[in-house]
């Protein structure tokens, strides 16, 4: 009897982790042909300049609009698209994308769009020549454009990696940090590469609250990085209270619920318009 009770238990087991490899199994499968199926999207989240309160720019972020009617997250595939290889065809898709929606809808309105990339990305040889072509072809200037990246790209610092950010820089792309402060690097590449927007982590803004460490602490990454001639954008602003002290201390620019969600592009058409008759 208690045999079969082991043998029942061990079943009940080995069940629930088929489960859940079929579930990521079949996830994979689906991913693997996310760009084929044209199932991605990008949403805008504006960015806003503190001093004016005015929209200043975009950062496009990727969603994946399932079949099945689910949207689903970055943080829900990116990584696992990483791992299984397809995040080249991901992130040129959103590159090329970005783009064009720039160039059709965004151009007049926004001085510069942001574009996250994966640190694979960068690690490949020939980066930076289809960022070029991707402009070129959409006749843009190349500080409309800003390359996110995190700072664990720049742990694993390849020679593609280098090259490629040299290059860019070279063209004239603007190249920022994302999440900074959560990517435990040493801050030895603020000097070897050519950044001119340093984002800090929501972690940090969501702690703010009118005092404490957690405030200084923003104060001194925001005199950093001006000191390095970086401008800031302060993420996550979900607070009055934030919105306020990050004023107070002269952060140049704000993402963050409170301002504006990332919408699909139809909406953010919307908001331009209804701002445009506002303004007249
Ligand atoms: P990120 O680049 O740091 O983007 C900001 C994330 O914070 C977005 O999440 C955005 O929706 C969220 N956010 C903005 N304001 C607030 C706020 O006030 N409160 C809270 N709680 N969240 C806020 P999302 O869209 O889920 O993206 C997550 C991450 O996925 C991004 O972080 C980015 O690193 C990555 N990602 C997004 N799009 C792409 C892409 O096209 N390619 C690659 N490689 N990565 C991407
Ligand atoms: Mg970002
Ligand atoms: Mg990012
Ligand atoms: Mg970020």
């Amino acid at each position: 009897k208690a045999k079969e009770h082991g043998r029942n238990g061990y079943h009940f087991f080995t069940e629930d982790i088929n489960e859940r490899l079929l579930a990521r199994l079949e996830l994979e499968a689906h991913l693997r042909f996310v760009v084929e199926r044209d199932e991605l999207l990008l949403h805008y989240q504006a960015i806003f300049d503190l001093a004016t309160e005015r929209v200043v720019g975009y950062e496009a972020l990727v969603r994946w609009n399932k079949r099945d009617g689910d949207l689903r997250m970055p943080g829900d595939f990116i990584p696992l698209a990483e791992e299984i290889g397809i995040i080249h065809e991901i992130d040129s898709w959103v590159l090329k994308t970005a783009c064009l929606e720039l160039k059709d809808v965004l151009k007049d309105r926004a001085k510069c769009l942001a574009v996250n990339i994966s640190s694979k990305q960068l690690d490949m040889p020939h980066y930076a020549k289809f960022v070029g072509e991707q402009l070129t072809l959409n006749d843009l200037q190349p500080e409309q454009l800003e390359l996110e990246i995190t700072e664990r790209v720049l742990v694993e610092d390849t020679e593609n990696t280098k090259r490629n950010l040299e290059l860019l820089c070279e063209m004239g792309v603007r190249l920022s940090i994302d999440d900074f402060g959560t990517g435990y690097s040493s801050l030895g590449y603020l000097q070897r590469y050519p950044f001119q927007t340093l984002k800090i982590d929501r972690s940090f803004v969501s702690n703010i609250s009118g005092e404490g460490s957690a405030c200084r602490l923003i104060e001194t990454i925001l005199t950093l990085a001006h000191g390095l001639n970086l401008d800031v954008v302060a993420e996550g602003v979900e607070r009055e209270k934030e919105m306020a002290f990050l004023k107070s201390i002269g952060c140049d620019y704000a993402q963050g619920f409170m301002l504006a969600k990332p919408m699909a592009l139809r909406y953010v058409l919307n908001s331009l318009e209804s701002e445009v008759a506002g303004n007249e």
